[in-house]
């Protein structure tokens, strides 16, 4: 292992999964075993799958452990292999995703669903089971990680791990075509404004939707026309609305935020054979059902590429070559590892613009 200036890994821990409270904790600098590398994290984006899993939000699976390191949109240096990497060179940028490891070899990898992967033997999901991105040293798989173009700013990679590669993946997905118009529910997020600029990089036309403060910020990263869902009375105002704008409906309704009412608006916003992406994972108690009438009359689909599912290792790299290309401008605010606990607050009352990013230097 190549010798290290630094001998502490200063990390941040759920202290009492259930509750935001967090633990800033000094641990030893991991080494890694055969097919693995160690990572020196530069930057690690907070995403609100982070926050689901501090809080125990999601709903059959296991709790998440007590001293769990969240995280996982990291980005750094490998300053170390283990035995038989042939592939990850010391020095190099990489990324860590929310798949941290998967076989590449049962059916889901195969099509490409590797955080889908069946293999219990190898599968791990960054910041989750397996220690996260919220500390200055991590390791993992030396075949999953992922290159980040030397072009790219560090700190603007991290929210493409997770977020970028997320919206990215469900806008290709939807089989969007030139000139589509796509509805990005929640436009002013830290998903919906990474979604704006992927959607108009791919050719289609946007129409944003979100609280009448976020106009300027929407239409500056390129949104064709804006809604503010507030303005209008009632959803079938909103529809019109909607309808009127895209003469006749959009191809696409990417719904970032985690609302249930968008679930159900978003069908009546869309034209024949339309596409539901679903991004935001609605708080399970008050999930509202799509109406399936809608659905089986205008002949819709609805696919999902939500945080926890993500997209497969070509989606990412496809994903940051458009970053690299500067058709996608990252916009986030920095803080410190020792913020988290402050962050999470902020999120969970709506007041973080953007995507905050951990500095981890
Ligand atoms: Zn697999
Ligand atoms: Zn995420």
């Amino acid at each position: 292992m190549a010798s290290l200036t630094q001998t502490v890994n200063r990390a941040a821990t759920y202290a009492e999964p259930g509750t935001l409270k967090i633990c800033i904790q000094e641990l030893p600098i991991p080494r890694p075993a055969a097919g693995e590398i160690l990572v020196r994290l530069a930057f690690s984006g907070v995403c609100h799958t982070d926050y689901a899993f501090c809080m125990n939000k999601f709903r059959g699976i296991p709790a998440t452990p007590k001293g769990q390191i969240g995280g996982h949109e990291g980005v750094g240096e490998v300053v170390a292999v283990g035995d038989g990497v042939r592939t990850v060179a010391v020095g190099s940028h990489v990324g860590i995703k929310y798949t941290a490891a998967a076989c590449l070899n049962c059916e889901n990898c195969l099509v490409g669903g590797e955080s889908s992967c069946t293999s219990t033997a190898t599968f791990k999901l960054s910041g989750y089971m397996t220690p996260g991105t919220f500390q200055q040293y991590c390791i993992t798989s030396a075949q999953y990680a992922t290159p980040i173009p030397a072009s790219l700013d560090l700190a603007a990679a991290a929210p493409l791990m997770c977020g970028g590669v997320s919206v990215y993946a469900g806008l290709k997905r939807s089989g969007l075509q030139l000139g589509d118009w796509v509805v990005v529910s929640g436009a002013g997020g830290g998903l919906g404004h990474l979604a704006i600029q992927y959607a108009r990089a791919l050719g289609a036309r946007v129409l944003a939707i979100d609280a009448g403060a976020k106009e300027a910020f929407c239409r500056e990263l390129g949104a064709d026309t804006f809604v503010d869902y507030r303005a209008l009375d009632s959803d079938e105002r909103l529809a019109e609305h909607i309808h009127r704008l895209t003469e006749g409906g959009a191809k696409v309704a990417l719904i970032c935020a985690a609302s249930s009412k968008a679930y159900g608006q978003a069908p009546s916003w869309l034209r024949f054979r339309g596409c539901v992406v679903a991004l935001g994972i609605p708080d399970a108690s008050v999930s509202q059902a799509i109406s399936i009438f809608q659905v089986v009359s205008l002949e819709l689909r609805l696919i999902a590429t939500a945080g926890v599912k993500t997209g497969s290792r070509l989606e990412v790299k496809e994903c940051l070559d458009i970053a690299a290309r500067g058709l996608v401008k990252t916009k986030l605010q920095l803080r410190k590892l020792d913020e988290l606990e402050t962050v999470f607050h902020e999120m969970h009352a709506g007041q973080v613009a953007g995507r905050v990013v951990l500095d981890l230097q």
